[in-house]
């Protein structure tokens, strides 16, 4: 008979941008194998109506800025105080603003590298400091993006941004190991509301679909198996690795024809 043990009882995890998306996904499926999660982010209606839906007993929300290293201190703080400890960090808080390097503003180029890597260095820095004051294993999944390693018209700051994480997350899996593994899982295609502009124009969705090889779109729970893979005992042997969740995509090339006239986003606060 096998084991009714769920994968991750008894675990705690801190999972950032967690009100919605990929990063609520994660925060489910690591509930419904038995985990406490603290999910933060910005939209505290967002992140209430989260916690309703998971249930108060093993979801704690929090208003947090990932770009603010205070409250990433506060959050780790809060996450021991309610559940008593930290195993588990998911940084998945990110966002791209498409306009090519000629057009784009310091502005939009501040925003998406202090979201997608000044945020991660900060959330693993707290992360880790507190896992290594319990003194026992913890584990820090990065969610990056496929335009860290293939580049993507419009998305230069944002790529750049995930490839520093990426060399982020390998010097962590050196410096913290072999108390807490660090890993990153590289998404695809993934149909968020994030990604709907994607998703709703049949050019380039269609683009897409010619180069991922398992012929759709990802889904948020395909990337919230593979953190959990990671996440869980049975990966206990793996560190400084990326796990792509891409259909296959990276083994072909990022769409480009769609992106020809790539749309400027207008860039508000
Ligand atoms: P969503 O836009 O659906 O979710 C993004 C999450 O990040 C929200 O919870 C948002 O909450 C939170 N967030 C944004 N800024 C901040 C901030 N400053 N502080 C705290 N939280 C913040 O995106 P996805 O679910 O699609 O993407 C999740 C991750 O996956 C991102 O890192 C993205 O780069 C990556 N990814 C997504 C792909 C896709 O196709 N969807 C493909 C490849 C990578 P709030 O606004 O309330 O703060």
């Amino acid at each position: 008979m096998g084991s009714t043990r769920r994968r991750l009882e008894d675990k705690t995890a801190l999972i950032t941008g967690g009100n919605k998306g990929i990063g609520k996904a994660i925060a489910k499926r690591f509930a419904a194998e038995g985990a406490k999660v603290m999910i933060i982010a910005r939209d505290m209606e967002k992140l209430a109506a989260t916690r309703a839906e998971l249930g108060e007993d093993v979801c704690e929300v929090m208003q947090a800025d990932v770009t603010v290293e205070a409250d990433l201190i506060d959050a780790v703080a809060r996450t021991v105080e309610r559940f008593g400890r930290l195993d588990i960090g998911v940084n998945n808080a990110g966002d791209a603003v498409y306009s090519k390097i000629v057009d784009k503003t310091e502005k939009e180029f501040d925003y998406e590298l202090d979201l997608c890597l000044k945020g991660v260095f900060f959330s693993m820095k707290h992360e880790a400091r507190q896992m290594q004051s319990q003194d026992m294993r913890g584990v820090i999944i990065n969610i990056s993006s496929l335009n860290g390693t293939q580049p993507g018209k419009g998305l230069g700051g944002y790529g750049a941004a995930k490839a520093g994480m990426e060399m982020l997350t390998r010097v962590a899996a050196l410096e913290m190991g072999p108390l807490i593994r660090v890993c990153s899982v590289i998404p695809g295609l993934i149909a968020t509301e994030r990604a709907q502009g994607v998703m709703e124009a049949p050019e380039i969705l269609g683009e897409f679909l010619e180069n991922i090889l398992v012929d759709r779109a990802g889904l948020p729970e395909d990337v919230a198996n593979a953190t959990l893979f990671l996440a869980s005992d049975e990966a206990a042997f793996i560190t400084g690795h990326h796990l792509y969740v891409d259909g296959g995509q990276f083994n072909k090339r990022y769409p480009y024809k769609a992106f020809e006239q790539t749309r400027h986003d207008t860039f508000d606060e």
